[in-house]
């Protein structure tokens, strides 16, 4: 009697649960919080950005009413991203609002790390947990020509240490590495990694970038980062986290942070992908490789029940596209699809 009360409390909680057709259930939910960025990353921004108009932003209320919806699916983990997510005034308080969702164990957020020096405490005590700082290169005056504005360089890195001293935990660098502009800094970040402890992830380059200025020819994959690394640092593959999106590594000699590829162009892991995404202005994307996207803003702003609320997503993640692997198996040409300030990477 009592184990089937337990099987059938199994069932049900399999059933609660954000699952889409090929078997892949949610439990990573990343949320753009903006569009707006006060850097222009070549490969990210286009040249003239047009904002979406405020008043289709969601509030931090309509956010965390979503996120709530989708913690009773299953989300447990939370990462906060943009545009650039510190331009949104006061985004602790969304933080603290998320905190106080009792699944939620995990709340992270990517950021240009320019407002970090000041914000960092603020974000570390309304429950932030870690924080992922992108950075691109480690010259400064390569630097600001990457994000396209000058003087930020050792704003950044102030961040960085910011975040590190407030106890932001982990703490991770991401890079974005593309030939002729600072594939020749490989080594200097894996250096970083040593030096300073920080987690360094090099991301491949993705044609989601404003100026549709991607290129094959522009793109260092996983493996020759990797080799160039191994060159001189032997490195020890970890095993891969269930759902992650990065092949992580660490010293082979114990020194340092760990070393993290994220090939979604060469190897992507579309197989136990565990994402469900928002952008800013409400469109759930259940795969950043698709268009498709599904527009729950309309819903949280004419009166549906969160029950109603639950059923869409449902519904939009069941249909999640089987992910850019298959385009690779087909060797199909991956499109531009929409440039990445506007979902958050
Ligand atoms: N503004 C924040 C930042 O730069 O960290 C968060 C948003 S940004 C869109 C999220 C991540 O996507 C960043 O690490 C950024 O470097 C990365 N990114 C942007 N454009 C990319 C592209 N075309 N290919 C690969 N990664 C990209
Ligand atoms: Fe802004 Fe981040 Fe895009 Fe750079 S990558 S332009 S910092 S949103």
């Amino acid at each position: 009697m009592e184990d089937s009360r337990k099987s059938k409390l199994a069932f049900e909680h399999r059933d609660g649960q954000l699952a889409d057709r090929f078997g892949r259930v949610a439990r990573k939910f990343r949320i753009s919080v903006t569009d707006r960025c006060n850097f222009r990353c070549h490969f990210c921004m286009p040249i003239k950005p047009i904002w979406k108009p405020k008043d289709e932003i969601l509030t931090y209320e309509e956010i965390a009413r979503v996120a709530k919806i989708l913690a009773g699916m299953g989300v447990t983990k939370i990462r906060l991203s943009g545009g650039e997510p510190l331009m949104r005034r006061d985004i602790d308080k969304l933080v603290a609002m998320l905190r106080q969702i009792p699944q939620v164990t995990s709340i992270a957020m990517t950021t240009n790390g320019f407002y970090l020096p000041e914000m960092a405490e603020r974000l570390k005590e309304a429950g932030l947990d870690s924080v992922t700082v992108s950075l691109h290169s480690l010259k400064p005056e390569r630097f600001e020509e990457i994000v396209g504005k000058g003087e930020v360089f050792e704003r950044v890195i102030e961040g960085l240490k910011m975040a590190q001293k407030v106890g932001l935990n982990p703490v991770k660098v991401n890079v974005v590495i593309t030939y002729g502009c600072n594939e020749d800094e490989i080594l200097d970040f894996a250096e970083l990694a040593r030096k300073t402890g920080l987690t360094v992830r090099f991301i491949e380059y993705m044609p989601f970038d404003g100026r549709k200025l991607w290129r094959p020819e522009l793109l260092v994959s996983g493996d020759e980062i990797i080799s160039r690394i191994e060159s001189l640092y032997p490195l020890i593959p970890l095993p891969r986290e269930q759902g992650s999106t990065a092949q992580v590594y660490k010293f082979a000699d114990g020194i340092g942070g760990d070393i993290g590829v994220i090939t979604s162009m060469t190897a992507p892991f579309c197989g136990d992908c565990d994402r469900i995404r928002m952008t800013a202005d409400g469109k759930i994307v259940p795969c950043m490789f698709s268009k498709d996207e599904y527009d729950v803003k309309s819903l949280l702003r004419s009166g549906a029940t969160d029950e109603e609320i639950a059923a869409f997503i449902r519904q939009a993640f069941w249909n999640k596209f089987a992910g850019v692997e298959t385009l690779l198996r087909e060797q199909q040409v991956i499109a531009h699809v929409r440039p990445m300030y506007e979902l958050g990477g």
